[in-house]
């Protein structure tokens, strides 16, 4: 049985904590070439898993083509990721998300998106049938990218997130050489490495849409982040400023070996970030478990890593990525213990809705409601978030409607929790 809540809920804005939208000149280079295939997102990785071990040569199928996506589609339908395909699917266009459709819906979507600026479309998508009221970009401030800084060419409910996870898993000049390239002054020291990072950040905050600060990199490395001297630092550093060791060096390592042996100056670097998170008060988004496409390393990816950290910058706020899935219950309790530590289950609706539920449940057991961020779509192309924020509202809904059936909460306290863990919580703690 379900209550007017379920209605509250399904019918309310959405803070996205986190999406990676395509900029909107990427928008117009691939306006002509959009379909069927770009309602996907996430779901591509479920397809290379369901086709199984490959061989070179042996497919019948090239991998990629669209008769492989028709092949391997049935067997995904019913994950996370595949619903999010049919939701968004069904929602915009009313048929399912079926190789007899195909062709369909590549026009349908062709015909959404003619006459209308790139902003125009995601106004459409984003507001208009997401109703996702606030979203956090990433991957748009970063060095490198300060021309291209048409922010102004997202919708204005866009705030961004500063990211250079190259930096933080060092172990050559090539970020050096970047950020001297971005701001346009020369390397020569560790301070003149900090000092450029943080100049660069400026860069980007001037605008007045810098949100936070992020920090992708799970993708490259673990998160075991050690606490080294400024010495231990400066001497890989050095070294890696005189080429003389570390993958482009004169004596070739493998890029491992040389990650590990420059990681005195990347956790340094990592240290020297939450610094300026600490002076500004800047929040700092982490992501944390699972790791998007295939064959990523997992071990390395758990939020209970980041202890040291939460126990060292205790006035920085970290909104902590993804329910740390499949480590939920873990971050719950790091959430409960670490009054710095916000925990968010973007991405995390459809990587896994059951466990999304039990987590979300569990968390509202163990961690004061105004901590906990209940949604970021996390995907490239803004027709995405309308399956996904189906797909949390969902399991948000029947979270609450439990707690309610169980005598826990009144209808009352249960749309309370929705409004905060669904926008409020956000809009305060990025101050929007
Ligand atoms: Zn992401």
């Amino acid at each position: 049985m379900t209550t007017d809540v379920t209605e509250f809920v399904m019918s309310h804005p959405l803070f996205s904590h986190h999406d990676h939208h395509n900029s909107p000149l990427f928008f117009e280079e691939r306006r002509a070439e959009l379909g069927f295939r770009d309602l996907l997102g996430y779901a591509e990785a479920d397809l290379v898993t369901a086709a199984g071990p490959q061989r070179a040569g042996c497919a019948e199928d090239a991998t990629g083509s669209d008769r492989w996506v028709a092949t391997h589609w049935p067997p995904i339908r019913t994950t996370g990721y595949g619903r999010a395909v049919n939701l968004a699917c069904r929602e915009l266009f009313g048929v399912d998300y079926e190789p007899e459709n195909f062709s369909r819906i590549t026009d349908a979507l062709a015909s959404v998106i003619e006459g209308k600026t790139a902003a125009a479309v995601y106004d459409y998508f984003v507001r208009k049938k997401a109703n996702n009221r606030w979203v956090l970009q990433d991957g748009h401030f970063r060095p490198g990218n300060e021309a291209a800084v048409e922010s102004e060419a997202y919708p204005d409910y866009y705030r961004f997130a500063w990211r250079m996870d190259d930096l933080l898993s060092i172990y050559d000049s090539g970020p050096i050489a970047v950020l001297e390239q971005a701001t346009n002054q020369e390397i020569l020291s560790l301070d003149d490495l900090v000092r450029a990072m943080n100049s660069n950040i400026d860069t980007f905050k001037a605008g007045g849409k810098l949100a936070s600060l992020k920090v992708g990199i799970a993708y490259q490395r673990d998160l075991v982040v050690g606490d080294p001297t400024r010495h231990e630092a400066e001497l890989v550093f050095n070294r890696i400023r005189s080429r003389k060791f570390f993958y482009d060096g004169v004596q070739q390592n493998t890029a491992a070996a040389g990650a590990r042996e420059a990681r005195p100056l990347a956790d340094y670097l990592f240290h020297s970030l939450l610094k300026r998170a600490n002076d500004d008060d800047l929040p700092v988004q982490i992501h944390t478990g699972y790791l998007a496409g295939n064959w990523g390393s997992l071990g390395g990816t758990k939020a209970l890593h980041l202890i040291p950290l939460f126990e060292k910058y205790r006035r920085v706020r970290f909104d902590i990525f993804h329910a740390s899935w499949p480590w939920t219950s873990e971050l719950g309790a790091v959430a409960k213990n670490y009054p710095n530590v916000y925990p968010d289950l973007c991405w995390a609706w459809t990587m896994n809705p059951s466990e999304s539920e039990r987590a979300l449940s569990e968390w509202l057991d163990g961690v004061p409601y105004n901590k906990i961020f209940g949604y970021g779509a996390d995907t490239g192309w803004p027709w995405c978030n309308v399956g996904y924020s189906i797909q949390a509202r969902r399991g948000i809904a029947r979270v609450l409607e439990e707690k309610i059936a169980a005598g826990h909460f009144s209808r009352a306290t249960a749309r309370e929790v929705a409004a905060a863990i669904m926008l409020k919580n956000g809009e305060a703690f990025y101050g929007l």
